[in-house]
Protein backbone atom coordinates (compact mmCIF):
# COMPACT_ATOMS: atom_id res chain seq x y z
CA UNK A 1 0.00 0.00 0.00
CA UNK A 2 1.36 3.71 -0.18
CA UNK A 3 3.44 5.79 1.72
CA UNK A 4 1.80 7.59 4.31
CA UNK A 5 1.90 11.06 4.75
CA UNK A 6 0.29 11.91 7.91
CA UNK A 7 2.12 11.09 10.77
CA UNK A 8 0.11 8.18 12.60
CA UNK A 9 -1.76 5.31 11.12
CA UNK A 10 -4.24 2.80 12.26
CA UNK A 11 -5.62 -0.90 10.90
CA UNK A 12 -8.03 -3.16 12.31
CA UNK A 13 -9.64 -6.40 11.56
CA UNK A 14 -12.61 -8.39 12.65
CA UNK A 15 -11.35 -11.71 11.89
CA UNK A 16 -11.05 -13.92 8.84
CA UNK A 17 -12.81 -16.94 7.15
CA UNK A 18 -15.64 -18.13 4.48
CA UNK A 19 -18.23 -15.19 5.58
CA UNK A 20 -20.79 -16.33 3.05
CA UNK A 21 -23.43 -13.52 2.49
CA UNK A 22 -26.04 -15.41 4.02
CA UNK A 23 -24.40 -15.70 6.81
CA UNK A 24 -26.33 -12.51 7.79
CA UNK A 25 -29.11 -10.22 6.53
CA UNK A 26 -27.69 -7.15 4.54
CA UNK A 27 -28.16 -4.71 6.97
CA UNK A 28 -26.74 -6.80 9.96
CA UNK A 29 -23.66 -7.25 7.03
CA UNK A 30 -24.32 -2.73 6.87
CA UNK A 31 -24.03 -2.77 11.11
CA UNK A 32 -20.75 -4.92 11.28
CA UNK A 33 -19.13 -2.33 9.15
CA UNK A 34 -20.49 0.55 11.04
CA UNK A 35 -19.33 -1.16 13.95
CA UNK A 36 -15.60 -1.33 12.54
CA UNK A 37 -15.76 2.55 11.30
CA UNK A 38 -16.94 3.08 15.28
CA UNK A 39 -13.66 0.98 16.43
CA UNK A 40 -11.60 2.80 13.63
CA UNK A 41 -12.60 6.23 15.14
CA UNK A 42 -11.87 5.38 18.29
CA UNK A 43 -8.35 4.45 18.10
CA UNK A 44 -8.15 7.66 15.66
CA UNK A 45 -9.49 9.79 17.90
CA UNK A 46 -6.94 8.69 20.42
CA UNK A 47 -3.97 9.14 17.81
CA UNK A 48 -5.49 12.39 16.46
CA UNK A 49 -5.12 13.77 19.96
CA UNK A 50 -1.05 12.96 20.53
CA UNK A 51 -2.05 9.62 22.32
CA UNK A 52 -0.33 6.65 22.51
CA UNK A 53 -0.42 3.66 20.28
CA UNK A 54 -0.81 1.34 23.09
CA UNK A 55 -4.27 3.67 23.86
CA UNK A 56 -5.03 3.67 20.49
CA UNK A 57 -5.40 -0.38 19.83
CA UNK A 58 -6.80 -0.63 23.11
CA UNK A 59 -9.75 1.55 22.18
CA UNK A 60 -10.04 -0.12 19.20
CA UNK A 61 -10.49 -3.76 20.08
CA UNK A 62 -12.56 -2.27 22.80
CA UNK A 63 -15.34 -1.53 20.56
CA UNK A 64 -15.10 -4.36 18.77
CA UNK A 65 -14.99 -6.64 22.29
CA UNK A 66 -18.24 -5.00 22.41
CA UNK A 67 -19.67 -5.53 19.23
CA UNK A 68 -22.02 -8.70 19.26
CA UNK A 69 -20.35 -9.12 15.50
CA UNK A 70 -17.04 -10.24 16.52
CA UNK A 71 -15.15 -13.64 18.28
CA UNK A 72 -14.01 -11.46 21.43
CA UNK A 73 -15.70 -10.09 24.41
CA UNK A 74 -19.43 -10.12 23.97
CA UNK A 75 -20.05 -12.78 21.22
CA UNK A 76 -17.62 -14.82 21.72
CA UNK A 77 -17.12 -18.40 20.49
CA UNK A 78 -18.80 -21.17 23.13
CA UNK A 79 -15.99 -24.02 23.60
CA UNK A 80 -17.12 -28.13 23.44
CA UNK A 81 -18.35 -27.50 26.89
CA UNK A 82 -20.70 -25.24 26.17
CA UNK A 83 -18.29 -22.10 27.94
CA UNK A 84 -16.77 -19.24 27.13
CA UNK A 85 -12.99 -18.79 27.43
CA UNK A 86 -11.19 -16.00 26.19
CA UNK A 87 -7.74 -14.88 25.19
CA UNK A 88 -6.34 -11.32 24.66
CA UNK A 89 -2.80 -9.58 24.34
CA UNK A 90 -1.56 -6.36 23.96
CA UNK A 91 2.39 -5.21 23.12
CA UNK A 92 3.94 -1.94 23.21
CA UNK A 93 6.72 -1.41 20.22
CA UNK A 94 8.32 1.22 22.58
CA UNK A 95 9.68 -1.27 25.27
CA UNK A 96 8.50 -4.31 24.28
CA UNK A 97 6.60 -4.21 27.34
CA UNK A 98 3.60 -6.68 27.14
CA UNK A 99 0.70 -8.34 28.73
CA UNK A 100 -1.99 -11.04 28.08
CA UNK A 101 -4.94 -13.08 29.86
CA UNK A 102 -5.99 -16.74 28.27
CA UNK A 103 -8.77 -18.96 29.16
CA UNK A 104 -10.75 -15.92 31.34
CA UNK A 105 -14.31 -16.31 31.72
CA UNK A 106 -15.50 -13.04 33.67
CA UNK A 107 -14.01 -10.44 32.34
CA UNK A 108 -16.01 -8.24 30.41
CA UNK A 109 -13.47 -6.85 28.09
CA UNK A 110 -10.28 -9.07 28.01
CA UNK A 111 -8.14 -6.53 26.67
CA UNK A 112 -8.49 -4.14 29.35
CA UNK A 113 -7.20 -6.86 31.75
CA UNK A 114 -4.06 -7.06 29.13
CA UNK A 115 -3.39 -3.76 29.30
CA UNK A 116 -3.37 -3.85 32.75
CA UNK A 117 -0.24 -5.97 33.12
CA UNK A 118 1.42 -4.57 29.90
CA UNK A 119 0.92 -1.25 32.87
CA UNK A 120 2.64 -3.40 35.82
CA UNK A 121 5.19 -4.58 34.07
CA UNK A 122 5.89 -7.87 36.11
CA UNK A 123 3.90 -11.18 34.47
CA UNK A 124 3.06 -10.88 30.76
CA UNK A 125 0.30 -13.47 30.71
CA UNK A 126 -1.93 -14.84 33.38
CA UNK A 127 -4.67 -17.62 32.48
CA UNK A 128 -7.93 -18.79 33.37
CA UNK A 129 -8.51 -18.00 37.30
CA UNK A 130 -5.48 -16.20 37.91
CA UNK A 131 -6.45 -13.95 34.83
CA UNK A 132 -10.00 -13.35 36.24
CA UNK A 133 -8.88 -12.79 39.84
CA UNK A 134 -6.27 -10.34 38.68
CA UNK A 135 -9.38 -8.21 37.02
CA UNK A 136 -11.59 -8.00 40.02
CA UNK A 137 -8.66 -6.85 42.08
CA UNK A 138 -8.05 -3.97 39.60
CA UNK A 139 -11.56 -3.13 39.19
CA UNK A 140 -12.31 -4.06 36.05
CA UNK A 141 -15.62 -4.99 35.70
CA UNK A 142 -16.25 -8.24 35.50
CA UNK A 143 -19.58 -10.25 34.25
CA UNK A 144 -21.31 -13.54 34.54
CA UNK A 145 -20.11 -15.76 31.55
CA UNK A 146 -23.79 -15.90 29.50
CA UNK A 147 -23.45 -12.28 29.32
CA UNK A 148 -21.09 -13.60 26.35
CA UNK A 149 -23.09 -15.52 24.73
CA UNK A 150 -25.63 -14.93 22.03
CA UNK A 151 -28.01 -16.73 20.02
CA UNK A 152 -25.71 -17.02 16.95
CA UNK A 153 -22.93 -18.56 18.91
CA UNK A 154 -25.49 -20.68 20.43
CA UNK A 155 -26.75 -21.80 16.60
CA UNK A 156 -23.04 -22.37 15.60
CA UNK A 157 -21.76 -24.82 18.64
CA UNK A 158 -25.16 -26.96 17.58
CA UNK A 159 -23.77 -26.79 13.71
CA UNK A 160 -20.30 -27.89 15.04
CA UNK A 161 -21.64 -30.76 17.25
CA UNK A 162 -23.63 -32.09 14.54
CA UNK A 163 -20.88 -31.76 12.27
CA UNK A 164 -18.31 -33.88 15.05
CA UNK A 165 -21.14 -36.31 15.15
CA UNK A 166 -21.13 -36.57 11.09
CA UNK A 167 -17.84 -36.84 11.19
CA UNK A 168 -18.10 -33.31 8.66
CA UNK A 169 -15.69 -31.30 11.25
CA UNK A 170 -13.25 -30.06 8.26
CA UNK A 171 -16.60 -29.02 5.87
CA UNK A 172 -17.75 -27.15 8.71
CA UNK A 173 -17.54 -22.67 7.35
CA UNK A 174 -15.00 -21.06 8.95
CA UNK A 175 -17.72 -18.18 9.87
CA UNK A 176 -19.42 -21.30 12.42
CA UNK A 177 -15.79 -21.31 13.90
CA UNK A 178 -13.46 -19.14 13.36
CA UNK A 179 -13.24 -14.87 14.69
CA UNK A 180 -10.62 -12.47 16.13
CA UNK A 181 -10.22 -8.63 16.58
CA UNK A 182 -7.28 -6.77 16.68
CA UNK A 183 -5.67 -3.81 15.91
CA UNK A 184 -2.23 -2.02 15.07
CA UNK A 185 -0.65 1.59 15.11
CA UNK A 186 2.07 3.91 14.68
CA UNK A 187 1.30 7.06 16.66
CA UNK A 188 2.60 10.58 16.65
CA UNK A 189 6.30 10.01 18.25
CA UNK A 190 6.58 6.89 15.18
CA UNK A 191 6.00 4.34 18.64
CA UNK A 192 4.33 0.86 17.41
CA UNK A 193 1.91 -0.89 19.26
CA UNK A 194 -0.46 -4.24 18.86
CA UNK A 195 -3.63 -5.97 20.27
CA UNK A 196 -5.17 -8.89 19.77
CA UNK A 197 -8.37 -10.53 21.21
CA UNK A 198 -10.48 -13.64 20.42
CA UNK A 199 -13.10 -15.99 21.71
CA UNK A 200 -11.08 -18.94 20.43
CA UNK A 201 -12.67 -20.97 17.81
CA UNK A 202 -16.41 -22.63 18.10
CA UNK A 203 -16.12 -26.39 20.03
CA UNK A 204 -12.51 -25.73 21.00
CA UNK A 205 -12.01 -27.94 23.70
CA UNK A 206 -11.90 -27.02 26.65
CA UNK A 207 -8.63 -25.22 28.15
CA UNK A 208 -6.99 -24.60 24.89
CA UNK A 209 -5.30 -21.66 24.53
CA UNK A 210 -5.03 -20.11 20.86
CA UNK A 211 -2.02 -17.41 19.38
CA UNK A 212 -3.89 -14.53 20.04
CA UNK A 213 -2.38 -14.07 23.51
CA UNK A 214 0.93 -15.39 22.77
CA UNK A 215 3.60 -12.89 22.24
CA UNK A 216 5.00 -13.41 18.75
CA UNK A 217 2.52 -15.80 17.34
CA UNK A 218 -0.44 -13.54 16.90
CA UNK A 219 0.54 -10.48 18.59
CA UNK A 220 3.53 -8.66 18.23
CA UNK A 221 5.10 -5.18 17.73
CA UNK A 222 8.14 -3.78 17.85
CA UNK A 223 9.37 -0.17 17.23
CA UNK A 224 11.20 0.18 13.92
CA UNK A 225 9.76 -2.45 12.69
CA UNK A 226 6.31 -3.84 12.33
CA UNK A 227 3.14 -4.06 14.83
CA UNK A 228 1.22 -7.45 13.77
CA UNK A 229 -1.99 -9.10 14.57
CA UNK A 230 -3.21 -12.36 13.31
CA UNK A 231 -6.83 -14.12 12.93
CA UNK A 232 -6.80 -17.86 11.57
CA UNK A 233 -6.65 -21.36 12.78
CA UNK A 234 -4.54 -20.50 15.86
CA UNK A 235 -2.52 -23.55 16.41
CA UNK A 236 -0.70 -22.77 13.28
CA UNK A 237 0.18 -19.62 13.93
CA UNK A 238 1.77 -20.55 17.09
CA UNK A 239 4.07 -23.09 15.27
CA UNK A 240 4.83 -20.95 12.59
CA UNK A 241 5.82 -17.62 15.02
CA UNK A 242 3.66 -16.00 12.87
CA UNK A 243 3.70 -12.34 13.72
CA UNK A 244 7.47 -12.70 15.09
CA UNK A 245 8.66 -14.03 12.04
CA UNK A 246 6.71 -11.27 9.81
CA UNK A 247 8.94 -8.84 12.13
CA UNK A 248 12.44 -11.36 11.55
CA UNK A 249 11.80 -11.50 8.04
CA UNK A 250 11.96 -7.80 8.03
CA UNK A 251 14.99 -6.93 9.99
CA UNK A 252 17.00 -10.07 9.24
CA UNK A 253 15.75 -10.60 5.76
CA UNK A 254 15.57 -7.40 4.75
CA UNK A 255 12.52 -7.87 3.29
CA UNK A 256 9.19 -5.49 3.11
CA UNK A 257 6.17 -5.00 5.53
CA UNK A 258 4.23 -6.61 2.07
CA UNK A 259 6.52 -8.69 1.42
CA UNK A 260 6.87 -10.60 4.82
CA UNK A 261 2.83 -10.61 5.72
CA UNK A 262 2.54 -12.22 2.39
CA UNK A 263 5.23 -14.65 2.69
CA UNK A 264 3.26 -16.06 5.52
CA UNK A 265 -0.74 -15.64 4.75
CA UNK A 266 -0.66 -16.04 0.93
CA UNK A 267 2.57 -18.38 1.09
CA UNK A 268 2.83 -20.38 3.54
CA UNK A 269 -0.36 -21.17 5.69
CA UNK A 270 -1.93 -21.24 2.03
CA UNK A 271 -0.29 -23.94 0.72
CA UNK A 272 -0.85 -25.55 3.79
CA UNK A 273 -4.46 -25.03 3.21
CA UNK A 274 -4.56 -22.95 6.53
CA UNK A 275 -7.53 -20.52 6.38
CA UNK A 276 -5.82 -16.92 7.90
CA UNK A 277 -5.37 -13.35 7.91
CA UNK A 278 -3.15 -10.86 9.17
CA UNK A 279 -2.94 -6.34 9.62
CA UNK A 280 0.05 -5.22 9.85
CA UNK A 281 2.00 -2.10 9.71
CA UNK A 282 5.52 -0.98 9.85
CA UNK A 283 7.65 1.51 11.31
CA UNK A 284 6.69 4.23 8.27
CA UNK A 285 3.26 3.71 8.92
CA UNK A 286 2.76 1.52 6.24
CA UNK A 287 -0.64 -0.65 6.30
CA UNK A 288 -1.12 -4.27 4.70
CA UNK A 289 -3.87 -6.95 5.44
CA UNK A 290 -3.71 -9.99 3.60
CA UNK A 291 -6.03 -12.72 4.45
CA UNK A 292 -6.07 -16.00 1.84
CA UNK A 293 -9.92 -16.75 3.34
CA UNK A 294 -12.90 -15.17 1.14
CA UNK A 295 -13.32 -12.49 3.22
CA UNK A 296 -11.83 -10.61 6.64
CA UNK A 297 -13.69 -8.09 8.19
CA UNK A 298 -10.87 -4.92 8.38
CA UNK A 299 -10.25 -1.60 8.07
CA UNK A 300 -7.68 1.35 8.30
CA UNK A 301 -6.56 4.79 7.67
CA UNK A 302 -5.69 6.09 4.37
CA UNK A 303 -2.89 8.13 3.78
CA UNK A 304 -5.48 10.86 2.90
CA UNK A 305 -7.02 11.20 6.29
CA UNK A 306 -10.13 9.58 4.57
CA UNK A 307 -10.58 5.57 5.77
CA UNK A 308 -11.82 2.28 4.46
CA UNK A 309 -14.03 -0.96 5.84
CA UNK A 310 -14.42 -4.17 3.77
CA UNK A 311 -15.41 -7.51 4.37
CA UNK A 312 -14.56 -8.89 1.16
CA UNK A 313 -13.47 -7.30 -2.25
CA UNK A 314 -15.24 -4.31 -1.99
CA UNK A 315 -13.70 -1.30 0.12
CA UNK A 316 -16.20 0.97 1.33
CA UNK A 317 -14.50 4.64 1.62
CA UNK A 318 -15.80 7.08 4.67
CA UNK A 319 -14.86 9.96 6.61
CA UNK A 320 -13.45 9.32 9.81
N1 LIG B 1 -6.69 -17.14 15.93
C1 LIG B 1 -7.83 -17.45 16.75
C2 LIG B 1 -7.52 -18.64 17.59
O1 LIG B 1 -7.00 -19.62 17.07
C3 LIG B 1 -9.07 -17.70 15.98
C4 LIG B 1 -9.28 -16.85 14.77
O2 LIG B 1 -8.66 -15.83 14.60
O3 LIG B 1 -10.13 -17.20 13.95
O4 LIG B 1 -7.82 -18.62 18.75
Amino acid sequence: MTEHHIPYSLALHGGCGVMAPEDMTPTEWEEAREHLKQALRAGWHVLSSGGTAVDAVQATVLVMENSIYFNAGYGAALNSDAEHELDAAIMDGETLAAGAVCGARHIRNPVLAARRLLDLGESVLLTAEGADNFAKQQGLECVESDYFTTPRRLAALESMRRHQQAGTYKAARESEKHGTVGAVARDINGHLAAATSTGGYTNKPAGRIGDSPIIGAGTYARDGVCAVSGTGQGEFFIRHVMAYDIAARMSYGGETLEQAANKLVLGEFKQLGVGAGAIAIDAHGNVCAPYNTLGMFRGWVLPNGMAVVATHDELFEFVL
